[in-house]
């Protein structure tokens, strides 16, 4: 898709340049580009300029030949006419009835565009000025996308699996009055199967799939993208129920704020309005149900989040080992694979790897079979193509180092012994070493049994107490501490800082607020001995409660070992699997792979 779309605008470039230079010919004048006559404002060579119509004549100061540049209707020359007030060039205009400005408009147009919008985004796009580009997949060649194509989101799947009854039997869901949401939200990093996802819903419902990619938008004329968006749903309404889905969000969902390259702003804006329109603008008993797919949920305007919209986000994460030993298998039903090869085992190989990635695994695995001309893909195979892969992912960042992965294990295994040894901590939900979509290497959750609307003094110190449990850990288990506990540090500050200045939790200072006053507590209204007060209260209490968490790690450290090396193993543990270390804890330390520099 991209390529081609590439490929047209480049196309389309050498066409105009062609068109110019004919109707050029025919014309005699030279038109100096519209960089040239930038470059000659700014270099103060400019003495006077006439605006016509059609074209901008400007008088250079040693040259006697006129730089002539043409006019392009509608486009926004302020760049161009600041230069020039700013360097006090004479400006006057002369307005002449003539339609001879087309002959340079469409081409100009279409050259200057591909410039200006192939500078931005790599793509000198705009190929198309017509009907959306949309891709229908009707009813002769369906979706042919399965839920069975899609391995290891099994979360995501299941509540998706509600969209594909809503589209299959819309009437059921009518006659109820039960509505489903409009518009949904795939949220999860590059490659891990969000579009197959989308197209997986379309096959399952047997739907007209109408798709959209957000990045397509933002290479186009101001007004193209809107009126794209609105032929998009209004097809999509005339075949429903059918799939609206709209990939890669982020390009036209950005906040609408900051301003750079006014083309491709504008027309983000404007598309992005339009959006918004739409999604307004039908109910939910039309049987269009928009999908949506990012991997920056958190640039997206606001606007779009609101109830009614994408008010429903679906997480499409990383496949832990047996997710990515599924994706695999997935795969795998396309390559003849020699007995010796086991999948768990690559599964095993390839932690960070998302399913694009093992998708490609699979294929290289193939070529390099291929290659050894033999009949089958074996284990020395996929060796090779893992090999291959991870030097390339250990670039972007997104395969850790078997030392870094120890690290994270150890981290999170520390947040984890500390909440479930502090008894008025959350319950832990799920530690998971695989790293996340915002930028976290681990996680450990913990769900609130019930909604919390008050919390006690204990709770918070507990709280603060498991923040600690990652930096205690690294320190007890590794003998050092990493930058992994920067996030921590950070909430437990704010939350020890809360306690201190809002919530009357500190002894030394008493039950006083000082809220309403500026989040650093710097306000001028505390005198400097408060504040100095107010930051030694701060340190007591996240010293006091590093000091817990070390407490607890040391008083069960084969506990911290043993959550550990699970988590190196099978990188995510449930509630049971903690419950099961807990039931097993042992009295002592025992060798492993975690505690191997602890004797
Ligand atoms: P995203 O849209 O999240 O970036 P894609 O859906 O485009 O990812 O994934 C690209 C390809 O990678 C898919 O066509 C598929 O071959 C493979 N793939 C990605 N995720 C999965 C998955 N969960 N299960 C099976 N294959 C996957
Ligand atoms: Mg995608
Ligand atoms: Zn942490």
């Amino acid at each position: 898709m991209r390529r081609s779309g590439r490929d047209v605008g480049l196309w389309i470039a050498a066409v105009s340049v062609g068109l110019l230079l004919l109707f050029l010919s025919l014309d005699g004048e030279a038109r100096a580009p519209y960089t040239e006559a930038l470059a000659a404002i700014e270099a103060g060579k400019v003495k006077t300029a006439r605006i016509d119509e059609d074209e901008l004549r400007l008088e250079l100061a040693d040259v006697k030949r006129p730089l002539v540049v043409a006019r392009i209707p509608n486009m926004d020359e302020r760049t161009l006419l600041d230069a020039m007030a700013r360097k006090g060039v004479v400006i006057e205009a002369q307005p002449r009835g003539s339609l001879a400005w087309l002959w340079y408009a469409i081409p100009g147009a279409a050259l200057l565009a591909s410039i200006l919008l192939g500078r931005g985004r790599a793509q000198a796009g705009a190929a198309s000025f017509t009907r959306s580009k949309a891709r229908v997949v009707d009813a002769g060649s369906r979706s042919t996308a399965k839920f069975l194509d899609v391995a290891g989101v099994d979360d995501a799947k299941a509540e998706l699996a509600e969209v594909v009854r809503f589209l299959a039997e819309p009437e059921r869901f009518r006659k109820i009055g039960a509505r489903i949401p409009r518009g949904i939200l795939l949220v999860g990093p590059p490659g891990t199967g969000k579009t197959l996802l989308a197209r997986a819903v379309a096959g399952e419902a047997g739907v007209a799939f109408f798709s959209l990619s957000g990045s397509e938008f933002v290479e186009l004329f101001v007004g193209v993208g809107a009126s794209r968006v609105r032929d998009l749903f209004e097809q999509a309404k005339g075949r429903a129920p059918s799939i609206v889905f709209i990939d890669e969000l982020d390009a036209i969902g950005k906040t609408r704020s900051g301003a750079q390259g006014f083309v491709a702003n504008e027309e983000r804006e404007q598309a992005l309005n339009q959006l918004l329109v739409e999604m307004d603008g039908f109910d939910a008993s039309s049987g269009v149900v928009v999908l949506a797919a990012t991997n920056r949920p958190e640039i997206l305007d606001r606007a779009l989040l609101r109830a009614g919209r994408f008010d429903r986000q679906v997480l499409v994460d990383g496949p832990d080992v047996q997710g990515r030993t599924a994706i695999l298998e997935v795969h795998a039903r396309k390559v003849v694979l020699d007995r010796d090869v086991d999948l768990p085992v690559v599964a095993q190989r390839t932690a960070g790897m998302v399913g694009a990635d093992l998708a490609n695994l699979v294929n290289e695995a193939a070529l390099a079979a291929v290659r050894r001309d033999a009949v089958a893909v074996e284990a020395r195979d996929f060796e090779e193509a893992i090999d291959r892969l991870r030097l390339g992912l250990r670039k972007q960042g997104r395969i850790l180092s078997a030392a870094e992965r120890r690290l994270v294990a150890v981290h999170e295994s520390g947040h984890a012994v500390v909440a479930l040894s502090s008894a008025h901590a959350d319950p832990v939900d799920r530690v998971t070493i695989v790293p996340r979509s915002v930028g976290a290497l681990g996680a450990t959750l913990q769900l609130p049994e019930t909604d919390r609307y008050l919390l006690t003094r204990r709770e918070l110190e507990d709280r603060l107490a498991v923040l600690f449990g990652g930096r205690a850990a690294e320190e007890l288990v590794l003998g050092e501490e990493s930058t992994g506990a920067a996030d921590d540090l950070v909430h437990a500050t704010e939350t020890a800082h809360a306690m201190v200045t809002k919530l009357g939790m500190s002894k030394a200072l008493g039950p006083m607020s000082l809220g309403g006053l500026p989040p650093d507590g710097t306000s001028q209204l505390l005198g400097e001995e408060c504040r100095d007060r107010i930051d030694t209260e701060i340190g007591v209490l996240l010293t006091a409660a590093h000091h817990r968490a070390r407490a607890i790690l040391l008083a069960r450290r084969p506990l911290v070992d043993a959550v550990c090396a699970e988590l190196l193993a099978k990188e995510t543990l449930g509630r049971a699997d903690l419950a099961r270390l807990v039931r097993a804890e042992l009295p002592r330390v025992e060798p492993g792979p975690c505690n191997a520099e602890a004797s």
